[in-house]
């Protein structure tokens, strides 16, 4: 099987990969193994330093990763550099709070001594996606590196050579040969990988179909996982909101990504008696947005990452106003060579239609009336997917006890969902579970174990 890195600005093929044979696999996870062994024993100050290392080449190569991303996926060029900039902090995070995080935690008992440590449990496999193909694989690996394993990069098939920059940043930061390894194989391969003795683990960022399949085969080969997913995530607009601020940043976190976040603003609730000044706008500040050539520097909304998931994005829009949504901006495939399409908005959204019961993974915004503060919970809440949810009010009080409320990982209010190394991210429901970031990412992969002395 070939690997093939499109331009999806243009559809020209870039690059072509032959996926790895059995042979050269197997190599991988050997040596992937024996870098374990090796590095598992190594000081948190000497990880710490590779880790630094990392950062500082992912700075001085910021340029040359970001337009890797840009042509490979889409990705509009100044998120992409802000991408690369992400990755260092992480690493620099790690860096410096890994050993804290990892600590011995004495605990009283009966014994004269007891206490819980945190022991590495060997090669991890990450089977990632192409929408931050960067981030999403630095997010896994400077913790799971710090605490002591080694990773296994199983990269999303169209940015092979996102995946190979990757590996070539931990190799030039001087971390052992194989410690952090990308496997070019396609999806087909990825039940294998679990069964194998050597890999202790499995993370994956993906759909929930291959979460259902990642998880049954780690499940069958009792392995741990952790898995985030998709979302839908509410994006709820109060009476009492700054509505000018809201539907800026409801057009920002509608797009970043053109369009291509799982915690991208999807579902846009709004209490009826402020719903038409905001849709005005929110149509306003969409239309602003300027969709093009991902290189330039002035563009906001960039190609998707692949026709075929444009088109069956298109599929979603079509099939909603089919079933009584309201197409206020946008929805029409534009013509010309590119994944590209435009910023839509719909109104008059509700549940039965796949803008609202369904991810939809592009720049298509669907706002849905609610009657008061508990239809927009409830309507917030009624979804499969649990990922982030942003909340607009001015009132602080309402403000947490609605977030109290809410079915979701993540809360920001008067904000836009983002993910912090400092703060733990992830889902609940079909968006996944399990966590990365923060204390408790660093904690996923380890053998929390007790030891209890007499
Ligand atoms: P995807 O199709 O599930 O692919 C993700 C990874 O899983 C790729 O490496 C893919 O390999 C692999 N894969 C796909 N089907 C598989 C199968 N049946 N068995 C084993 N591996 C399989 O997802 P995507 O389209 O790349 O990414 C978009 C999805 O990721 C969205 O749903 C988005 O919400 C979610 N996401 C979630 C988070 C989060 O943190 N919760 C963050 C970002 C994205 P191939 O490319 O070789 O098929």
């Amino acid at each position: 099987m070939s690997i093939q890195s499109v331009n999806p600005a243009t559809g020209e093929i870039l690059a072509t990969f032959t996926e790895l044979s059995d042979g050269e696999l197997e190599r991988v996870l050997a040596q992937s193994h024996a870098a374990f062994l090796g590095w598992r024993t190594v000081s948190f100050a000497a990880r710490a330093e590779r880790m630094r290392a990392a950062a500082r080449i992912l700075l001085a190569r910021k340029a040359e990763y970001a337009r890797t991303m840009t042509l490979e996926m889409g990705k509009p060029i100044v998120q992409a550099e802000a991408e690369v900039e992400k990755c260092a902090w992480a690493c620099e995070y790690y860096a410096e709070h890994a050993e804290a995080h990892l600590a011995e935690q004495p605990v009283e008992t009966d014994a004269s001594k007891s206490y819980v440590r945190f022991d590495p449990l060997g090669p991890v496999l990450a089977v990632m996606p192409w929408n931050f193909p960067f981030w999403q694989v630095f997010r896994f690996a400077a913790p799971a590196l710090m605490a002591g394993n080694s990773g296994v990069l199983k990269h999303a098939s169209n940015v092979p050579r996102c995946a190979l920059a990757i590996e070539e940043v931990f190799r030039d930061a001087g971390f052992p040969p194989a410690l952090f390894a990308t496997a070019l194989v396609g999806s087909a391969k990825v039940v294998a990988l679990i069964a194998d003795p050597r890999i202790v683990a499995v993370t994956l960022t993906g759909s929930e179909k291959a979460g259902s399949v990642i998880a049954a085969q780690a499940g069958h080969e009792l392995k741990k996982t952790v898995l985030e997913l998709g979302g839908s995530d509410p994006f709820i607009v109060l009476a009492d909101a700054d509505l000018a601020l809201a539907a800026r940043t409801a057009a920002e976190a509608r797009l970043i990504n053109s369009g291509q976040s799982c915690i991208a603003a999807k579902r846009f609730i709004v209490l009826d008696g402020v719903a038409d000044q905001f849709i005005e706008r929110f149509k306003t500040e969409l239309a602003a947005r300027r969709m093009g050539d991902p290189l330039a520097r002035e563009t906001q909304v960039g190609p998707q990452a692949r026709v075929d998931l444009r088109d069956s994005l298109h599929q979603q829009v079509a099939e909603s106003i089919k079933r009584g949504a309201q197409r206020l901006l946008g929805g029409e495939i534009p013509a010309g060579p590119g994944a590209f399409y435009p910023p839509t908005l719909l109104a008059a959204v509700d549940k039965g239609m796949p803008a609202f019961d369904e991810e939809t993974f592009g720049p298509v915004a669907a706002v849905i009336r609610a009657k008061d503060q508990a239809d927009a919970v409830r309507l917030a809440n009624d979804s499969p997917f649990g990922l982030g949810a942003s909340l607009w009010t001015q009132d602080r009080v309402r403000a947490e006890g609605v977030a109290a409320e809410l079915e979701a990982g993540t809360v920001f209010v008067n904000g836009q969902v983002k993910s912090d190394p400092r703060l733990p991210f992830g889902g609940i429901k079909r968006s996944g579970y399990g966590r990365e970031l923060a204390e408790y990412g660093i904690r996923e992969f380890v053998n929390i174990k007790s030891v209890w002395i007499a």
